[in-house]
């Protein structure tokens, strides 16, 4: 098991001084937090995750979750999960004080949950789904949906999901079938089938309450007739005692990765008799859906950015202990009078090493990035500041989301690489890694649904203006690193790569334009590489801006090594990242789309 995990001290770093905490501060409802209290409480919660999750990373995968004798069984630690995190007032952290919540500032949340995904990615999902849950009740539910379900969710009492993959439903949840009768009460009758359930069942909780989408009989077809409800596992009688709700899990799925965490086939109203409360307006139920999507989208970009820096740390320290071989001399001949060295002094190690750094700290400050955009564009009293927030959020989801998932799946990769075969074997922990991380690209909307989001909507909405807003904000990076001569080359890289994003947009707009929407779209992802390395290349100038003031101010709270990693780790990124966009640009410009728009025989023979 490696000693290091994660690493506070850059979640502090990012949090303070690259993404400007204190302005988040400032605003009413963070009232009673200031630098010293959230600091403690991150350090209060890397003692939670050394205590509680860390060490049952690999047992909770080894003892993976399953269907049992008509029951779901889990790691017991689950229990203490949702407990410890529920008395530490972790799981409704960003929740009002009205609610049994903090009021913790979303990017402070984004901190504390970097280290404990980093710990023990699949035990997290148990809380952090209940959060999600619990958020959409105070959302869009009643006082008294509130009343009734909100305080056990947070406190670790009951645990909570997010049902809406149907069998012939997953990636287009117009064609969902489950569907809610109404009662003469108020109440509905559900019936259908949910698969794919995360924390869907287990017995660590006196109940689940499970939001569900349905649609109510008669209701339009496709997306404008889905609605949303509270259906929990146990129903609550008149005098608070639970009776099973006829909601009953059927089966589960035994999967790659995060085999902690049970993933669920449930069905509801087998005997006719679950009951659900609606969620909001009727048929509005996936507009409601997608307010806990997009932020779960955020949390998924957080898991890959969390386990790529997990392994980070796992593949750096056997990197500098497992002695191999000699180093190459100046001659390019290895000299055998000389001892073994170690692995992390071959220029091959070191460039996976520098890769996988790269990638999941880039990741990890975009998602702080998306984290104060989301306070700013919730709690800011400038109506022109808060919309600007609200659009760059849009617009930076689906990169939040993939980048991450995709990028930190390829560093884990090469961080399982720098173990050699060790890497394959189950005595080290890559292999665990390198199989959880593969399910952030494909669950809360796979890769390619995100990049049709973001080339389709998110680029185009409103004329282009989230775009102009974002490369105004790069522009001021980059204004910024300019009192720098050292990053001149940088900045200049940086800017012609907004250049050829505009050119690139031109060119695919044509398509939009003349209504040949297959084209304008067929090659989303090749864009989302393009431009999701480019944002990340902001970020790092960003990064190595703040460290070099640090540097040559001297106010440095980390040693000064700390700083001048982050400008060697941006300098890496230019070097062997940014350029990768230039095969991705040619794609993008070649307009022959014979092989994926017309042949199928070809594929198929
Ligand atoms: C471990 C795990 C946990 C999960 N947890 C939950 C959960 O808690 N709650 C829940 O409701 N669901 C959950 N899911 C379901 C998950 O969100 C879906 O699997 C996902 O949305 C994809 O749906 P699908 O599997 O049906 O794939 P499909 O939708 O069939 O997609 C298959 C492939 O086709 C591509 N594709 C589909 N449509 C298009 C299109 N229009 N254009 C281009 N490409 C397209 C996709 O990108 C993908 O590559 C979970 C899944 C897993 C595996």
């Amino acid at each position: 098991m490696a000693d290091k995990y994660c690493s506070v001290e850059n979640a502090k770093f990012l949090l303070h001084d690259v993404h400007g905490f204190e302005d988040i501060l400032k605003f009413k409802r963070y009232e009673d937090f200031d630098k010293e209290n959230v600091d403690l409480l991150i350090d209060s919660v890397k003692d939670l995750a050394d205590k509680e999750y860390f060490p049952y990373f690999e047992e909770m995968d080894a003892k993976p979750a399953a269907y049992k004798d008509g029951e779901i069984w889990a790691h017991p630690q689950v229990k203490t999960i949702f407990e410890k995190s529920g008395d530490m007032g972790l799981t409704g952290a960003t929740f009002d004080y009205d609610h049994g919540g903090m009021q913790l500032p979303f990017m402070a949340n984004i901190a504390s949950g970097y280290i404990l995904t980093a710990a023990n990615n699949a035990a997290v999902m148990y809380t952090g789904l209940t959060a999600g849950a619990a958020h959409l009740i105070t959302s869009f539910g009643t006082q008294e949906l509130i009343d009734k379900y909100v305080p056990n969710m947070l406190n670790g009492k009951w645990g909570g999901t997010m049902c809406l993959t149907e069998p012939q439903a997953g990636s287009s949840l117009s064609d969902i079938t489950t569907t809610a009768y109404p009662q003469a009460d108020g109440t509905y009758k559900i019936e259908g089938q949910k698969i794919f359930i995360s924390s869907g069942d287990h017995p660590y909780t006196e109940n689940i309450v499970h939001l569900t989408l349905a649609r109510i009989e008669g209701a339009p077809a496709g997306t404008k007739g889905i609605s949303l409800f509270v259906v929990p596992k146990m129903r609550i009688q008149e005098d608070g005692s639970l009776v099973s709700n006829d909601v009953k899990a059927v089966g589960d799925f035994q999967k790659l990765g995060q085999k902690g965490n049970a993933t669920v086939h449930l069905a509801f109203g087998e005997n006719k008799d679950s009951q659900g409360w609606l969620v909001g307006e009727e048929n509005r139920g996936l507009k409601h859906m997608f307010q806990m999507m997009n932020g779960a989208r955020i949390d998924v970009g957080l898991n890959g950015a969390a386990i790529a820096s997990a392994a980070y740390f796992a593949s750096l320290q056997y990197a500098q202990e497992r002695p191999q071989g000699r180093r190459l001399n100046n001659s390019g001949r290895k000299d055998v009078s000389e001892g073994q060295t170690f692995i992390i002094n071959h220029p091959d190690v070191r460039r996976m090493l520098f890769l996988q750094k790269a990638v999941s700290e880039g990741a990890l400050s975009l998602v702080m990035e998306a984290g104060r955009l989301h306070d700013i564009s919730h709690q800011s009293t400038d109506a022109k500041e808060k919309e600007e927030a609200h659009l760059l959020l849009e617009l930076l989801t689906p990169i939040v989301k993939t980048y991450p998932s995709e990028m930190g799946r390829t560093s884990v990769d090469n961080g399982l690489q720098i173990l050699g075969g060790y890497g394959f074997c189950t005595d080290f922990p890559l292999q665990q890694y390198y199989r959880d991380i593969r399910i952030s690209a494909l669950y809360e909307g796979t890769t390619g649904i995100q990049s049709l989001d973001l080339l389709g909507r998110k680029v185009t909405m409103q004329n282009g203006r989230a775009m102009m807003l974002l490369m105004g904000k790069i522009q001021e990076t980059m204004k910024a690193a300019s009192t720098y001569d050292e990053f001149k080359p940088y900045i200049k890289t940086l800017g012609g790569k907004l250049e050829q994003t505009q050119e690139i947009l031109q060119h695919l707009l044509q398509y939009a334009m003349k209504g040949e929407h297959e084209k304008f779209l067929a090659d989303a992802n090749i864009f989302m590489e393009f431009f999701s390395t480019i944002v990340i290349g902001w970020q790092w100038l960003k990064m190595a801006t703040v460290a070099k003031e640090a540097l040559v101010t001297g106010n440095l709270v980390q040693p000064s090594e700390f700083y001048e990693s982050k400008i060697h780790t941006m300098k890496f990124f230019y070097k062997y990242e940014m350029p990768k966009t230039a095969a991705a640009m040619e794609i993008l410009k070649n307009g022959d789309f014979l092989t994926i728009l017309e042949m199928e025989k070809e594929l198929i023979m």
